[in-house]
């Protein structure tokens, strides 16, 4: 039997009512259609107002691709970027006093700062440095979201031990989910576990904006974002899409010593998005029995790397069984064992994180000078 081709998946999507009449393809409703290997995603387009009662359109479309033959996967998702009623949600100025104003991306009402975790590959530990500075910041008394930008591969549902689709009240915005005193939302409560996921420009964009934007976030003094491995096209729209006040760079010894992290600093330079600092992780080895530390990587690279690029070296993370355990069982470390010094190397690099943020020009109020 022959494989479906784009334009059987779209006349299968044609197929499906549109809510004011007509169906959803020639309602330009769906949006970034992309099939590759049998792998099926795309975005619908709805009225921001109607979100929640359009699950039902989502799925009755996923259900449709899903029959055609040689179909392994279909991920369709909710857009609402710019439907009646979005303009409101755009923030005067005056509610994000610390917002990074003038880069033409609109600021998040209530969020103070945002920052992103960045590296420059998969592997090296940022999801669960992204996890456990979350917590380090709710240990400074701070207000939290985690916003999983992975879409990739989303991880913060693991790392924070949580499951299901978040809810929402209002039939317009999601609700966090909470875990350790932290609001969280991921990709990975939205579309199924082990579906592979296909993203394209546009529909990153789109679903990026709208784990952001469409949230019931609250007031937050911090939003960490996870952001997805690498340094290519999606970083970069990521980058260029969110309010970010700053980036962490995290990174192992191994990959400053390829360099892999240097491109992460320089993504972020041309975004014009600071870059507050760099964390070694996995930098050395603690011995769990005895105790002592060994090197067994070039130690201290990130470091070097760092001063040479004029950035901040935060400080290091040991390779270390308990960060390993305790993230895999849902519960990270500065949560399950908050004096245990991993959790405090943790906590120190969030305090400097913090002031950094704090004492960054605010370039939206400009200092009025009487003479
Ligand atoms: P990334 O987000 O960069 O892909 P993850 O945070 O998912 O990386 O970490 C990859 C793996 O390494 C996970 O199994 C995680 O538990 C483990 N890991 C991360 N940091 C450490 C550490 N400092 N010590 C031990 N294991 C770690």
């Amino acid at each position: 039997m022959a494989n479906t081709t784009e334009s059987e998946i779209r006349a299968a999507l044609a197929a499906i009512e549109a809510p004011n009449g007509g169906d959803i393809v020639s309602r330009g409703m769906v949006q970034g259609l992309v099939l590759r290997e049998g792998h099926v995603g795309f975005s619908i387009e709805v009225d921001p107002a109607k979100g929640a009662q359009m699950e039902p359109l989502r799925k009755a479309a996923e259900a449709a691709i899903m029959k055609l033959p040689g179909i392994l996967s279909v991920t369709a998702v909710l857009t609402a970027h710019k439907g009646a009623g979005q303009p409101a949600r755009q923030a005067p100025p005056a509610a994000t006093p610390a917002g990074r104003p003038g880069g033409g991306k609109a600021l998040v009402p209530g969020v103070k700062h945002i920052i992103a975790i960045a590296s420059g590959k998969g592997g090296v530990g940022k999801s669960t440095t992204a996890t456990n500075l979350a917590l380090a910041f709710t240990t400074l008394g701070l207000r939290v979201g985690l916003l999983d930008a992975d879409i990739y591969g989303p991880s913060q549902p693991r790392l924070m031990g949580l499951s299901g689709r978040p809810e929402s009240r209002d039939g317009k915005t999601l609700e966090p989910k909470v875990a350790f005193g932290v609001k969280v939302m991921s990709m990975g409560f939205i579309v199924e576990e082990d579906t592979p996921m296909i993203w394209r420009g546009p529909m990153v964009m789109s679903a990026i904006t709208q784990l952001l934007r469409e949230v019931n976030w609250g007031d937050l003094d911090i939003l960490v974002c996870d952001l997805p491995p690498g340094t290519g096209d999606a970083q970069l729209t990521m980058a260029q899409s969110v309010p970010l006040a700053g980036a962490v760079i995290v990174s192992t010894p191994q990959d400053i010593a390829l360099l892999d992290a240097k491109k992460g600093l320089n993504m972020f330079k041309k975004v014009d998005v600071p870059v507050l600092g760099i964390i070694e992780n996995m930098s050395y080895f603690s011995c769990p029995n005895c105790g002592h530390r060994s090197e067994i990587f070039a130690h201290g690279g990130a470091k070097r790397e760092a001063d040479r690029a004029g950035v901040e070296f935060l400080g290091d993370i040991p390779l270390d069984i308990q960060i390993r355990e305790t993230s895999d069982e849902g519960r990270p470390i500065v949560a399950s064992d908050p004096t245990s010094p991993h959790a405090l190397a943790y906590g120190e690099i969030a305090a400097k994180v913090w002031n950094k943020l704090e004492k960054t020009p605010q370039r939206a109020a400009p200092r009025i000078v009487l003479q």
